[in-house]
Order: C-alpha cells, then structure tokens, then sequence
C-alpha cells in the first residue's frame, strides 16, 4: 500500500467553512465527508471537525488508510446544547452523507447482504481520552446479524459485534447502567466455565443477546431499535450529550478546556479488528511517551476490537511482536506513523485497525506526555530539523516542570520482604508514599482539600473515566490491569501523577475494599509506597530521594532557550535562608515574600512571642520585643547573605495574635477541669503551660485565668477582618520598631561584610493612605536611627502588600507613600469574593461541580474580578509614581495562566513558592514568546 502523505505543511483551512454563531443562514456545512482519497475538510479545522474528525480528514487527503465516513461538526453540538435539539439542516445534510458513504462502499445501512455498519464516535478540538461517548457497530438488528454471519462465514464474529452494539448502545443512548450488562455477561462466562470473552461462542453469545434485549425493554421501557437510520439519529445526539456528563465536566475543568467547544461527531464505515486472528486492533506512539525516547511504541490485541486494548479487560500486547505476526502491516505501520510524525511536526499517538491482514489508520493526534518525554522530544525534533527552538519552548507546559523533581525511592530502603511486586507497569513517572482507598468517592473524603491534603493512593483493578475526581486528588494511582496505554495510564500521566498500572501480581476486589498481594490483605487506610518509574508496590511508607540530575540537566538546555524571551522577574516566597538558596538553585531573581511570623513560631521564640503578647503595658513588651530582636536580626541577615544583593521583601507581622495562644475552648476545660484534676494530669498541664510561666501545680489557676482573660480580650469573630496587618503595627507601633530594626541592623551588619542588600519592607493589609504613611514613618525613622548609629547608609524601599479591594481603588494615593506594591491575592481573592479562604472548599466543591465557578480561584487567578481590581491597582499606581515596581506574592505566583496574566498586566514579577520558580519562570516565557512571535501558545493538550 502507497503511503503519500506528502512532509509539507498541512493544506490551509478551507475559508468560510463555518458561520459565528447567532447568525447562521441556511448554508451552514455541517457535515463534513472524508472517503476515496479526498475529504471536504483538513487537518486545521480542529475547532470545526474535532480534533479527530480533523486528523482523518487530513490522513484522507494524504491516501492513507482510512475508513471513509463523516463528521458532524461542532456547531451542531453547540446548536444541540441550546436548543435540546439539532436544526432540519444537520438531518438533510447527514441523510446526503450517508447515501455518498453508501454508495462509495456499495452497501447499505444495516440492510441487504451486505450491510454497512458504523462506528458514531465523539472527537472535540482538545483530546479528551475516554470522557466521551463511542459506539461502534451500528447498523446491526436481527437482520443484519444474520447477513453479517453468513458474509463473514463467522456467526461468531458477527453475534459478538451485536452484543457489543446492544450493550453500548443501551448504556451510551439508553442510559441502562454498564453493569446490567456486564452481569448477563459474566454469568454466562461463568456458566460456560470460561475465563475470557472469547471463550463464548456463537451460541452462547445470541443467548446473551437476547438476554441484552430482554434488559433494554426492561430499563429502558422500550426495544433495542431495529432501524438503523434510527439507530444512527439518536447515538449522534448521545454523543453530544456525553460532552455535558460529568466526566467530561470534570476533565474540562482540571485541563482548562472552555465548556462551550462542543464535539464533533464521526460517523465512519466499520473495519474489524475482531474477524479472528488474522485481524487486530491496537494505539501506539511514535515515541515513547513516559521518557520520549525515539521508539516505536504501543500495543495491540489480536482478535479484538476498539475499547479492548485501552479499557484494560486483556492485558496487551507490545507492538513488536506484530513485527513477528504480521511483517508487513507492521512495516507498513511503521512507514504510515512516522511520516505523520514528520507531517505534524510532534510525537503521534494513533489507532490502528487490522481487519484480515489489511491495516487502517483509525486516527493520530499529538501524543500526551510527561514532561520528561515533552523535553527529550523537543530537543530531539530541533535536532533532527523538525521543529525550531522558538517552536519547541512552547512544547512543554509549565506545569510539567514538577515531572523533573518527582521523587525516586531510595533503594536502600528497599527490603525484599517489603517489595509487593516489581511487574507493575511504570507508567507515570515518580515514587509516592500514600493511604489505600479504593473508590474515587473515597480518595475526595480522605484526602481533602487545599494544603493540609492528606496522601492517598487510589487501588483499583482498572480505572474509568468515572474516577476522574479521585485520580485528581491521590497522589498515584495503583491498578492491577491494563496497560501502558490504559485509562490510568494515560490520565495520570497527563496530570503529572505517579502511577503503576497492571501490577497483575496484586488482586484488588473494590467491593470487599480489599487488595491481596504476596499473602498478605490490605485494607482502606493501609499506607503504601507506589514507583510509577519502575513499576514496584511496596508496603509500608518507604523512603523517597529526590530526582535524577540527568533529566535535570536537560531541562536546563531547554530552559536555555525559552529563558531569553522572559520579561517578567520570577521571585520566591521564602522565609528562611534553606528556602532562599533553594529559590536561587531554582533561578529566583529575589525573595517577594519573606512572611515573618513563621519566624516567631520556632520553638525557642515562641515564649517571647507569648509574653509579648501578654503584655499588658507597654513596657514589658517592649522587654520581650528586645528577646526576639537579635533572633530576628539573624534570619534578616541569613536571607540577606544568602540573597547577595538580589531584592529581599520582607513583610512586617501580619496574623492575629491570638494564633500564638492557646484556644479559647481549651482553656474553658482545662479550667473546668482543674479541681477534679489527678497529681498526674496537673503535671501535664505543668508541662502544657510552662511557656506561660507555670512552674508547679499552684501556680495553674492563676495563669489559666489571666491566660483566658487575654485571649477572650483578643478574640474575635472573623479574625481574618480583624487585627491583623498593619492594624497591628498601628496598634503596637513597638512590634513594627522592633522589626524595623532587626532589618536594618542586619542589612548594615551584611553590608558592613561586603555584601550588597536590597531590602524592601513591606507593610501588610493596607487600605488607606493613612496607614500605609503611619507604618512608613515608623519604618523610616527606626532605619535613620540605626543609619545613624552605626555611621552606615544603605539603600531600601518601603512599600506595601495590596490584598483589598479598597486599596486597589484607592492605589494612587497609596502610591504616594509606597515605593512599591505587591498584589497578595490570596487575601484580595478572600476579600472580594468574600470566601473565606480557610472554610471555600466546603463551598467550592458544588460551585466547581454546578460550573458556578470554572477554577478554584484561590489557584488560579479569577482574571474578570480579582484581575480587574488588580489592573485598576496597577493603573492607579502608576498614574501616581511611573516608576512604582508591581509584583505578586499570593499563590497565584506560580500558577501558568496567572503567570500569564501578570505578564499581560505588566507587572515586573511574580513571587512563588521555590518549587513552583521554574514553572512561573517557564509560563513568563513563553507569555512574552507568544507575544513577540506572535504565536498562539497552544501547547499539546
Ligand atoms: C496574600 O494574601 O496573598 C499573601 C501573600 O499573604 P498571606 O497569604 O500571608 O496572607
Ligand atoms: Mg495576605
């Protein structure tokens, strides 16, 4: 067979192709043929034909093999989402279709001797792996079954086709449960004593279908429709539906892929890869797509058909062994995927069908990923001339990064006894240590949300895409089926997600929440360790080591050309020096945020801290304030050495102070408690209350009771609105003396060592002029009296934190005192949308469920209301002092898409957790690449 898919690029797109909508005369095209070596559309209509409409539309028109058909575009879908319905245009145009695919292959629709069959299959711009709906032999009734058999001379072929027909078809268009029908189908195996599908032959296999039957008319209400035209009408509409189930919500949502895409829908002319053992079906990659090596990689399944290899119900094959099979289709496989490889310029991930020794191309797309493979690829395809550094600094996404610094673990922590097994198979990257669950509503529970997480592992014997909530919070995944192209496999991947998939050598039973491995039985709650690298389970929480220095280096050399487009400065949040040089490794441009209460909660502060706060005049606080001083003065001067002149931001106390006393309710009880207390649980409180000055059981009653008396006096109802910030500064000017200067006794301390400083002092939780220039004032006096003092001047700026909505309002006055801002979005996404962002996820939950809320706008930041105040923040800034530097210091620092926005707003830069520096520094490049190349940064996806 010729393969003449020419190295050049793609045709360009047919103009006028589709209509916006609103406005759509009656000459919409909606229906799109591919078939005879020509198709209406080509590789660049994603955003009409799907991303796989679009992909065999373009193998068509290369004279590849593929099954000709056609693709129902995405308007329809976005017409079926409004109006529940699709317009008389969509029917006429889908009617005219079919009749040129008949007439083209010479059958007709699920009728005559020889009938055509279809497969109705989603495809929408971005890939969605098993999120959607397929259905695939129809055309099949009681008829054509027949005609099927005898054609074939293979009844058992043609009843199987049938049963998987009525069974996809009543749960995709019917909405019966899939275990209605695995139930008739397993107790049949049973019955028949037989382990696999293809133990049942043709017999067995009609009387499972008409038990199916009896089914469909049972939860249904009606009967397996018999006409095929019918049949054709409602699977399209199912499909189009299946783009709003909640799987496909939930994927939209984690991968940022806008709801109002719509599908396209494939109809395409059946080959069968399960007509007996000449024929197969089978998913590759050009390269391999956990490490990018440059392999031919993939697996099939002989005697097979579409889910088979993927849905994990037989472990598959590798790709090779059809070299033995089949030389020449594996050949001609070979030839097909690698030029379309050099066609598109990136790694394929394909389909393939063999249907008695004839191969058809069933559909390629660019492959998913983990970030390792997306840098070796990259680096490979620049050196093989395929693609241009410019090109390839868009190929990684900056969440990715992560995949470099995924833990390994550390084989001297490996016992044998504690090694469950080493056949898994490695297919996401990374070694996690996590607790058992076994069902997706588990691991939500279990794990929780935001940054008290806690580590669990989802145990399933295969993954669906119906576990697309679980797998987002486990920290792996563990299966004992399927393969390396399984559910599992490829979502974990993608996510960045350790995981080992097919550890066939542990058998999980999810009903009995139960996994078995080597004799032993694991429960929920077990604590396990997983290696998505090599494939091992191991019991236990095992040690992990940090990552392999090889890959590292790697994605340095790529870093190296992304790094020069890069306007925007990427700063860390960082609060000790350990963290600062950490940042630095990570190319930290500064420190944005160095928050300096976890200073007071070290163990030998914390005391001094608590009598501060006890204090009840000003004199004894100040006597404690002159404790922490030289503490202070030392972390200062640690972050100061470590930094060598690059911009440390530091924030003057920010949280309320009853965080440094014990709770309220606590001291109640101990209280209550104490007069029936026993010798030995008043030596505990002793103990519990010896920071507060309680030497002996005598002294309790007293100190409980001045303690609660001060915490009662600081407690608050929402002690995030209250005094904290600044407000405290105000309240306590010392505190804020005190730690200017700790600052600026360090920054002459360093200075005076040669070592340059840039320190800029930042006053929290400012909402008025007014108490930006109180605090300043303070700053500035203290730093004139230890300039002064020790006969040394040294450059700082004072400026402030911008995390209410007023003082973006009002940032122009504020701007006259402040040498510089830093949006806190954190706290400005709190304050704006009046989330507490300690209670959201209670919230958060339904709103991101019910698609109130697209994101977590604590992660991501909410660019139409928060952004906006953020550019109003910046403009009025500005207006005031042009020079006035901006950054970010909230989490949303390290996030890609609010990198992006902080680049669009013109900020100078962005402060992020040291983990999270590559990644901002990745996304600020390719924001300002995408700007200057005028490129669209549409990564793989
Ligand atoms: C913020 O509010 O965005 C911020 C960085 O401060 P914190 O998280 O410490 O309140
Ligand atoms: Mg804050």
């Amino acid at each position: 067979m010729a393969t003449t898919l020419p190295d050049t690029d793609i045709i360009e797109a047919k103009p006028a192709a589709t209509k916006p909508t609103g406005t759509k005369p009656a000459t919409t095209k909606y229906v799109y043929f591919f078939g005879g070596g020509k198709a209406d559309g080509n590789g660049k209509m994603k955003d009409v034909l799907g991303g796989k409409g679009a992909g065999l539309a373009e193998m068509t028109n290369a004279g590849l093999p593929v099954p000709p058909g056609f693709t129902i575009q995405t308007e329809a879908c976005r017409e079926y989402m409004r109006l529940n319905a699709v317009s008389r245009d969509v029917d006429r145009q889908m009617e005219e279709s079919l009749a040129k695919l008949e007439s083209l292959q010479g059958q007709k629709l699920g009728k005559g001797e020889n009938p055509l069959l279809v497969s109705v299959r989603s495809g929408a711009k971005f890939s969605m792996p098993g999120m959607m709906d397929t259905i695939l032999n129809l055309g099949l009734n009681d008829q054509s079954v027949e005609a099927l058999a005898k054609r074939s001379s293979n009844p058992r072929f043609a009843y199987d086709s049938y049963r998987r027909l009525i069974q996809m078809f009543g749960n995709v268009v019917l909405d019966i449960e899939k275990s209605v029908f695995d139930e008739i189908f397993n107790a049949k195996k049973r019955q028949k004593k037989t382990k696999f599908d293809t133990g049942l032959d043709a017999k067995a296999l009609q009387e499972v279908i008409a038990e199916y039957k009896k089914a469909v008319k049972k939860h249904a209400k009606r009967d397996f429709p018999q006409e095929p035209q019918e049949q054709l009408v409602m699977a399209r509409d199912a499909v189009f539906r299946s783009w709003q189930n909640d799987r496909a919500k939930t994927y939209r949502r984690i991968n940022n892929i806008d709801d109002m895409l719509g599908t396209a829908v494939n109809v395409q002319a059946m080959v069968f890869g399960n007509l007996g053992d000449t024929s197969g079906t089978g998913v590759g990659f050009t390269r391999n797509p956990a490490t990018g090596a440059k392999e031919f990689y993939g697996e099939f399944l002989l005697n097979a058909q579409g889910e088979d290899v993927v849905s994990g119900v037989r472990t598959p094959v590798p790709i090779v062994e059809l070299e033995k099979i089949m030389p020449d289709v594996y050949n001609q496989l070979r030839d097909i995927t690698t030029r379309l490889e050099k066609h598109y310029k990136d790694m394929q991930d394909f389909e393939f069908t063999i249907q008695d020794r004839k191969l058809y191309m069933l559909q390629t797309r660019n492959g998913k990923r983990t970030g390792l493979a997306a840098v070796r690829v990259a680096i490979e395809m620049v050196d093989e001339g395929l693609i241009t550094k410019e090109e390839a600094i868009f190929r990684l996404d900056p969440n990715q990064v992560v995949d470099f610094y995924v833990a390994r673990l550390d084989e001297t922590d490996v016992r044998p006894a504690d090694i469950l097994t080493s056949k898994g198979l490695p297919a996401s990257p990374g070694a996690v240590v996590g607790q058992i669950v076994f069902t997706a509503d588990e691991a939500v529970e279990k794990a929780g949300h935001g940054a008290e997480k806690n580590l669990v592992i989802l145990v399933r014997a295969e993954t669906t895409p119906e576990d697309i909530h679980g797998m987002e919070v486990a920290v792996g995944i563990l299966t004992s089926q399927g393969g390396m192209t399984s559910h599992a496999a490829v979502v974990t991947r993608g996510m960045g997600k350790s995981c080992v998939a097919g550890a066939g050598e542990i058998a999980v039973d999810e009903r009995a929440e139960e996994m078995r491995a080597r004799g032993q039985v694991f429960k929920a709650g077990d604590w396990i360790t997983i290696d998505g690298s090599t494939g091992r389970v191991l019991r236990g929480k095992r040690n992990l080591l940090p990552p392999d220095p090889e890959n590292l280096a790697k994605l340095e050399h790529f870093m190296s050309w992304a790094e020069p487009f890069r306007t925007l400065g990427v700063r860390a949040n960082a609060d000790i020096p350990r963290d600062a040089k950490k940042a630095r490794e990570f190319g930290a441009e500064g420190i944005g945020l160095c928050r300096t209460e976890h200073m007071f909660f070290a163990q030998d502060r914390i005391p001094h801290m608590r009598a501060m706060i006890l204090a009840n005049n000003e004199k004894d606080r100040r006597a404690a304030l002159k404790k922490l001083l030289p503490m202070q003065r030392d972390d200062f001067k640690g972050l100061f050495e470590a930094m060598e002149g690059l911009p440390v931001t530091i924030r003057l106390l920010d949280p309320p102070l009853h965080e440094f006393l014990p709770k309220r309710e606590q001291l109640m009880v101990d209280i209550a408690s104490l007069p029936s207390a026993s010798p030995k649980q008043k030596k505990d409180l002793v103990k519990e209350y010896k920071e507060y000055g309680a030497k002996s059981a005598g002294d309790l009653k007293k100190i409980l009771s001045a303690l609660l008396a001060r915490v009662e006096e600081l407690h608050e109802f929402n002690p995030m609105l209250g005094l904290r910030g600044c407000r405290l500064g105000i309240a306590y000017p010392e505190i804020t003396e005190m730690q200017a200067r700790a600052i600026f006794e360090a920054v002459v301390a360093v200075d005076k060592q040669g070592i340059k400083t840039h320190a800029e002092v930042m006053i929290p939780l400012i909402s008025t002029v007014k108490e930006m220039a109180n605090q300043g004032a303070i700053v500035r006096r203290v730093a004139e009296e230890v300039f002064k003092e020790k006969g040394r001047h040294v450059h700082y700026l004072v400026g402030t934190m911008i995390e209410l909505p007023r003082a973006c309002l009002v940032a122009g006055e504020i701007a006259k005192e402040a040498e510089f801002f830093s949006f806190g979005t954190n706290d400005l996404t709190q304050t704006t949308f009046g989330f507490s962002r300690d209670d959201v996820n209670k919230v958060l939950t339904t709103y991101l469920s019910e698609g109130i809320l697209k994101q977590d706008p604590f992660a991501a930041i909410d660019q139409e209301g928060v952004g906006e105040l953020v550019r109003i923040g910046i403009e009025r800034g500005r207006k005031t002092r042009p020079k006035l530097e901006v950054g970010i210091c909230g989490e949303h620092g390290g996030e890609p898409s609010s990198v992006e926005f902080c680049h669009r707003v013109k900020m100078d830069y962005v402060s992020c957790s040291p983990f999270r520096v590559l990644t901002a520094r990745l996304a600020a490049a390719q924001a300002a690449a995408s700007e200057k190349l005028q490129i669209d940064a549409g990564r793989t996806k």
